[in-house]
Order: structure tokens, then C-alpha cells, then sequence
């Protein structure tokens, strides 16, 4: 019983306002978007969608698509990341588990992997909560270059002008 009493008026709204200093909710109606121009190219065939880039708390939400099979960059968190498949699937040249089509996956802080999408797979789609930083790194730890809020949002800013939607498009995504 997770209630103490019974709600006797359970069709009422909460009665009173958010918090002042609440930031705004984004909802986005097609997540997985019709309009190709909300696909922001990362390399050659691989591209992610913004959802949510927060800055206060260090961390991305994002749609991850690659349309070709192949490897992607191998990669350290430092962070906890999960995952959600939702088209497609891949695996870890690391790991010998494969995330399919409705998986969730729980990368844990110190995870050092390779994305690989097989050669039977055309398109797949992931959403991605990254916190933190994705630091890309050689097969022997060392650093390649690295990814954080502030790198994605600078990328979507530049997608954005060239698509023609404009450099303040993206501020609907950040928090
Ligand atoms: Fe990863």
C-alpha cells in the first residue's frame, strides 16, 4: 500500500503552482522525427537527435542513429549511461551480450567499449542518457579527444544554421 489514506479526490489536479525556480518541461511530440533537419551529422553515417542538453547537471539525452554497419569510435565513460533501442540493433566488440530492438542497457561508470553495428543491420536507433563525458580513447586507454554537453550543443548549433532553423533552435533543448 503505497498511500497512507485512500485519495479521495483523485481526478484533481495538484492545487497549486510549480516551484518558482522549476525549469520549464520539454515535451517533444515526434521524438523519432519525420523532418530529416533535426538529425545533427556527428561522422559519416552516424547522426543524433537532441532531446534534452542540461547543463546545470552535465548531460545529454539523445537519439543516436547509424545508417550503415560498421564500427563506431570506442569510447570511456566515467559516468553511468543507459539506453534504450528502438530500431536495429548492435553489441560491444567488449562484451558478448547484443542489444536489440526494445533493450535497455546500463552502461556502468568505468565502461570502456566499441560500438559495432552488424552487417545485416541497415539503420539502427538508440536513445542515449550520457552523463558526464564520453572520452574517446585508443584500444590502450589513451585519449583521443572527448564529448560533453557543451560539445553537443556547439554541434547542434552549427547543424542548425546550416539547416537554415537558426543558432537559437537548440536552446529549446537545454535545461
Ligand atoms: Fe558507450
Amino acid at each position: 500500500m503505497p498511500l497512507d489514506k485512500e485519495d479521495e479526490n483523485p481526478r484533481i489536479p495538484y492545487q497549486f503552482a510549480m516551484p518558482e525556480d522549476a525549469l520549464p518541461e520539454i515535451v517533444i511530440p515526434n521524438a523519432i522525427p519525420e523532418d530529416d533537419r533535426m538529425w545533427v551529422k556527428q561522422t559519416e553515417n552516424v547522426y543524433f537527435r537532441p532531446l534534452c542538453l542540461n547543463v546545470s547537471q552535465g548531460y545529454w539525452v539523445n537519439l543516436l542513429k547509424v545508417t550503415k554497419s560498421g564500427v563506431l569510435s570506442r569510447h570511456r565513460h566515467p559516468n553511468p549511461v543507459h539506453g534504450l533501442v528502438l530500431k536495429g540493433r548492435w553489441h560491444y566488440l567488449e562484451h558478448d551480450w547484443e542489444a536489440t530492438e526494445g533493450s535497455y542497457v546500463f552502461e556502468p561508470p568505468g565502461e570502456t567499449h566499441t560500438l559495432v553495428v552488424p552487417d545485416d543491420v541497415d539503420e539502427m536507433i538508440t536513445m542515449f542518457q550520457v552523463n558526464g563525458v564520453m572520452s574517446y580513447v585508443d584500444p590502450y586507454g589513451k585519449p583521443m579527444g572527448y564529448e560533453d554537453v557543451f560539445t553537443k550543443i556547439d554541434m547542434c548549433r552549427k547543424h542548425f544554421i546550416e539547416v537554415g532553423l537558426g543558432e537559437d533552435y537548440v536552446k529549446q533543448f537545454i535545461r
